[in-house]
């Protein structure tokens, strides 16, 4: 039986393309820069001794090949074609430029070097002693046409050297290039080979690790929703034969224990997600309705809390594409930390507004407010303020849960805050939804 070849995973793709995205666009600004150099003849130009007009459109040549590979990766061409067709590309051009700055006397076949080691990366060792031989070749030929005469003899080192004894300095010439140029393909090849080794073992296993704390997390699902039961029994059979302190313990570990589950419940959400294995069940959700039924959910803790809840009027617009039980859990996450840092008599308020393709969603608290460092890191995992006044009993992965979702949706999440005053956590949604409903960390 025929075994289907084996495919590329999808990150090494992405960072080949990201490789090549990278060398594209510096090679272009760096011969663009060279170009305008030229063209203006600065000081520098006039010192490196460059001849303004032809250097000028081979930097225009290569930044032109910079362009059109971008364009290439923009239409999804295979990575590996373009970065050997402008390796190649390259290469030709720094010949043309070689001899058009003075063959065997300029210091250019050092770009030579440059071009196979961005190769050995981009087209492994292999590919890059490919194009270091394709070099040597071109300046072999290149000497040769200018020693044949079919194109104009040039002085080697200031001198008019005769025809006949040319010949020996132009192979010693040649050697200078070529040796390095093998060298540099097999060293930097190796040096390649060795960082994608490397790579690829961290990968695995992060992939492992992974794996296994999954598997961990997973399996400490069900002995603490034994330990739950098991209380919850405890508390209805035999609340009455017991004493104040005893209730107060076991309501305290069963409030603990619920807190494991859902930080068991967050990891493993937010570990499916991140491994792209988090399907959306795409529907049409008013997120108006989803908020305000949240809001009612919370309406009795806050009323205990002596909290006041708020709603602004729906604008004309409150639908979108989405899954409703994850977008259910965004603004219950971002309610239940409102509750939660409020304190009695403040406020929690939510508004829906819609702007353009989107909806946006906003839930208002007057809370101690997130210092400004604090307001990119608090979407991070495991990360929460440290602030004397702020009580944590929290898993530091609500937000992270939520940016993940959010993101996944085709939309962003951020925070505004004013400290001593409040925190507005705002999301918001494309009306059309997701472009696939397969979650992908690329969106995340
Ligand atoms: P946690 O479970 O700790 O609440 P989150 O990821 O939901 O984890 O929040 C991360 C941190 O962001 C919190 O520990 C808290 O410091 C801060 N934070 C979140 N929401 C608010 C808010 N409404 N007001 C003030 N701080 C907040």
């Amino acid at each position: 039986m025929e075994t289907p070849p084996p495919t590329k995973p999808v990150e090494v793709a992405q960072e080949e393309s990201r490789d090549l995205r990278n060398t594209l666009t510096y090679a272009g600004m760096l011969t663009l820069v060279l170009g305008i150099m030229i063209f203006a003849s600065s000081p520098v130009a006039i010192s490196l001794a460059i001849p303004p007009e032809q250097t000028s459109l081979m930097a225009i040549a290569s930044a032109g090949v910079a362009i059109l590979g971008l364009l290439a990766l923009w239409r999804n061409l295979p990575v590996r074609l373009i970065s050997q067709v402008t390796m190649v590309a390259y290469t030709l051009i720094i010949t043309l430029t070689v001899h058009y700055t003075g063959g065997p006397v300029t210091p250019m076949p050092a770009l030579y070097m440059l071009v196979i080691v961005v190769a050995s990366f981009l087209l492994g060792r292999h590919g890059a002693m490919l194009i270091a031989i394709l070099s040597i070749a071109c300046y072999a030929l290149m000497l040769l046409t200018e020693y044949s005469g079919s194109v104009s003899l040039i002085p080697i080192w200031g001198m008019e050297i005769p025809l006949r004894e040319r010949g020996p300095l132009l192979v010693i010439n040649w050697l200078i290039v070529a040796i390095p140029a093998l060298f540099t393909a097999q060293l930097s090849g190796i040096l390649a080979e060795r960082l994608q080794d490397t790579n690829a073992h961290l990968r695995e296993s992060e992939q492992l690790q992974n794996s296994l704390t999954h598997m961990i997390i997973h399996d400490l699902r069900n002995p603490i929703t034994a330990v739950m039961g098991g209380i919850d029994l405890l508390l209805m059979t035999m609340a009455d034969q017991m004493d104040e302190t005893q209730k107060h313990l076991l309501e305290n570990t069963r409030h603990s224990s619920q807190m494991l589950v859902e930080l068991v419940n967050e990891l493993l959400d937010i570990n499916k997600i991140e491994a792209g294995k988090f399907v959306l069940n795409l529907g049409t959700v008013d997120l108006y309705r989803l908020l305000s039924e949240s809001l009612n959910a919370i309406k009795a803790t806050a009323e205990l809390e002596k909290q006041h809840l708020a709603l602004a009027p729906a604008p004309e617009h409150t639908t979108v594409i989405g899954d409703e039980h994850l977008l259910r859990r965004v603004i219950a996450n971002l309610l239940s930390n409102a509750l939660k840092y409020t304190p009695a008599n403040g406020t929690i308020s939510g508004s829906l507004t819609h702007e353009g393709d989107s909806i946006v969603v906003r839930i208002t608290d007057t809370g101690p407010g997130i210092p400004e460092k604090e307001r990119e890191r608090i979407f991070e995992k495991f990360t929460q303020v440290q602030e004397k006044h702020i009580q944590r009993q929290g898993t530091g992965l609500g937000l992270t849960f939520c940016q993940l979702a959010v993101n996944a949706h085709g939309g962003q999440i951020w925070v505004e805050s004013e400290e001593g005053e409040g925190s507005t956590f705002a999301f918001r949604l494309p009306v059309a939804g997701p472009q696939s409903a397969e979650v992908n960390l690329r969106s995340v």
